[in-house]
């Protein structure tokens, strides 16, 4: 993954990485994985020079991970790999390709998102400001949605983060 790759390479080499990078590419990730917020939000603490407490708690807890439940954010900051595409030109030089959504050559934002989101339909599916998306995802077929789920499990085993 072009894209975590070359803002973990800023991060390593400055202890510094724009704010759409730390946000939308590594909080978006972390965040459609499921990893340990706590754990990414002590690895943010950790790498960045300007990482303080008080502005780390709002803005990795809340903003980047939508781990306090919405009590930041109106909305989590969830997006596909399209996004990153359209802010970026990571894409180009990935080994993934960012208009596939599925099978082992898709990017992988790309299903992460919707597996994101039909996991977390019971709480998100009630914000008003995700409705639009949400009625898209019943939109999905029965195989549609399956290929999503298995294509995640496949990927983040692949990362030994194990889904509950
Ligand atoms: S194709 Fe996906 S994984 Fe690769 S750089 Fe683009 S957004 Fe990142």
């Amino acid at each position: 993954m072009n894209c975590l790759q070359q803002c973990v390479k800023t991060t390593q080499e400055n202890a510094y990485a724009h704010h759409i990078q730390r946000l939308m590419v590594l909080g978006n990730f972390a965040m459609l994985a499921g990893i340990n917020p706590k754990e990414v939000a002590e690895w943010y603490l950790i790498v960045y020079i300007d990482a303080y407490e008080w502005v780390e708690l709002p803005n990795v807890m809340g903003m980047a991970l939508f781990a306090d439940g919405g009590i930041f954010a109106s909305k989590p900051y969830a997006a596909s790999g399209s996004y990153i595409n359209k802010m970026s030109n990571y894409c180009k030089q990935c080994h993934y390709q960012v208009n596939q959504k599925q099978g082992d050559q898709a990017c992988p934002l790309n299903y992460l998102y919707w597996n994101f989101l039909l996991k977390n339909k019971k709480k998100l599916s009630k914000n008003q400001r995700m409705s639009m998306i949400y009625r898209t995802l019943e939109k999905f077929t029965p195989e549609r949605l399956k290929e999503i789920q298995t294509d995640s499990r496949k990927f983040l085993r692949q990362l030994a983060i194990n889904e509950k």
